[in-house]
């Protein structure tokens, strides 16, 4: 009896090791990893792309972004003119005939894209879509281009400037990246104004934030789907929750005129970045933010930290709005992606796709798919960074990076004993299509 116990004892044990042997992650890759990836790359290269972010655009199209590249400024090695992708790239996407971009080579592509450009029409941004299995895509620009396709591009725009209606003298002051950037965010408010109407700044505060709120109604309108802040990139990223009446007696003492101090201005900022989240909630438009170190010698990596925006994120009057963190807050990607534990948080992996190889993006894709594969989703940041090398060109680079990395980090993690094939495709589709999907879905 004794003995049958013994033996019953040891058979259960050997049972119970055996089975927490298989069903355990195993932390070493092996060998068959480049098997699985083969397997589930062929799976990946089908999945239809929606990209969250991107600026689909002719490089001579003034409305392509509320921003400008500012003067000199450094570029990562995969961006330099000399990467061979870009040439892969154009090959694939042109059968361009050389191997480099020298000026007499690039003409033959700068020519084929005026000639794409004057023809008019939607059918070559399509086009380029087609080629790329990108079905939806979502353009980023201070309005909406007559060559792009509604069916297939859709509208974010910019709302930064609502944050500048005083004298910026103090503003552009700060630096020359600065410089650069405010003329242009008064420019893109003039052009609200005239939208809608208002040949000067309203009366009073009740008058601005009514002129701020209709922009928003009247943009979701013709066609939005989502309201954009580059913030980062002109101030910190935290917003405090000044009381009304502070905002109402800045604006009364500045709105004809007047440098506001520092404290002033941001005071005034912060109760309108709240006007505008709150009636973005109200319209159902999600909010974005540029989350990542930004171009520029200026960039303050320490304002544009995304857990600057904790307290706004993690608050429950804006439960009910979607908040998508652009640029998966690169280099702050593991930090970023538990803001994305609460369920109306998003965040996406352009920009930071093509500035670190393939093999980075798979260990950063691996971490967020382990923790919230619900949130994350693929963006481009397809961009003309030439004449010759334009948003077609980084559309295939960002494409080929993401679909490449999703495929590593899974066929690892497959290997690892997280889960299985068939459910890795589904993370796969998740993060390039389904989750943007379901984001925006509800309003085309
Ligand atoms: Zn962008």
């Amino acid at each position: 009896m004794k003995h049958l116990i013994h033996l019953i004892t040891a058979g259960l044990l050997i049972f119970c090791f055996a089975g927490r042997a298989a069903g355990q992650a195993r932390p070493l890759a092996g060998n068959d990893v480049a098997q699985i990836y083969e397997r589930l790359l062929k799976q990946i290269e089908q999945i239809p792309i929606y990209d969250n972010h991107s600026h689909a655009t002719f490089p001579d199209d003034p409305d392509m972004d509320a921003m400008a590249a500012p003067p000199d400024e450094s570029s990562v090695l995969r961006l330099r003119e000399t990467n061979p992708e870009f040439v892969a790239a154009a090959k694939a996407l042109f059968h361009y005939p050389y191997d480099d971009f020298q000026p007499a080579h690039a003409k033959w592509q700068i020519d084929k894209k005026k000639a794409a450009e004057q023809s008019g029409g939607t059918a070559y941004w399509d086009s380029i879509l087609d080629k790329l299995n990108i079905e939806t895509c979502l353009a980023n620009r201070v309005a909406l281009a007559p060559y792009l396709d509604p069916k297939r591009f859709h509208w974010v725009f910019f709302v930064d400037s609502f944050l500048f209606p005083f004298d910026n003298t103090g503003q552009a002051a700060k630096n020359p990246d600065m410089g650069v950037y405010i003329p242009l965010q008064e420019k893109m408010l003039q052009r609200y104004m005239k939208q809608e109407g208002a040949g000067a700044l309203p009366r009073d505060l009740a008058g601005y934030e009514s002129f701020v709120r209709q922009v928003l109604t009247d943009n979701q309108k013709k066609g939005a789907v989502a309201i954009k802040f580059e913030a980062a990139y002109f101030r910190s990223l935290y917003f405090t929750d000044p009381p009304r009446a502070q905002a109402q007696a800045i604006y009364a003492k500045y709105r004809s005129g007047g440098v506001p101090s520092e404290d002033e201005y941001r005071t005034f900022q912060d109760h309108i970045f709240r006007v505008l989240i709150d009636e973005a909630g109200k319209l159902h438009l999600p909010v974005h933010f540029h989350s990542a170190v930004g171009i520029g010698d200026y960039f303050s990596m320490r304002n544009g930290n995304p857990l600057n925006l904790e307290n706004v994120l993690r608050d429950p009057r804006y439960k009910h709005v979607n908040f998508v963190l652009i640029h998966g807050g690169y280099p702050y990607t593991l930090d970023m992606i538990w803001l994305t534990a609460a369920k109306n948080v998003y965040t996406d992996s352009s920009l930071m796709g093509y500035y670190v190889y393939p093999s980075e993006l798979k260990n950063i894709l691996k971490q967020w798919i382990s923790l919230f594969p619900e949130r994350i989703m693929f963006g481009s940041d397809a961009f003309p960074f030439n004449d010759a090398v334009g948003a077609e060109e980084t559309f295939w680079l960002a494409t080929r990076s993401a679909r490449t990395a999703v495929a590593a980090a899974l066929a690892e993690l497959v290997f690892e004993g997280a889960f299985d094939e068939p459910r890795a495709v589904e993370l796969a589709r998740m993060y390039l299509h389904d989750n943007a999907a379901k984001l925006y879905g509800d309003k085309k």
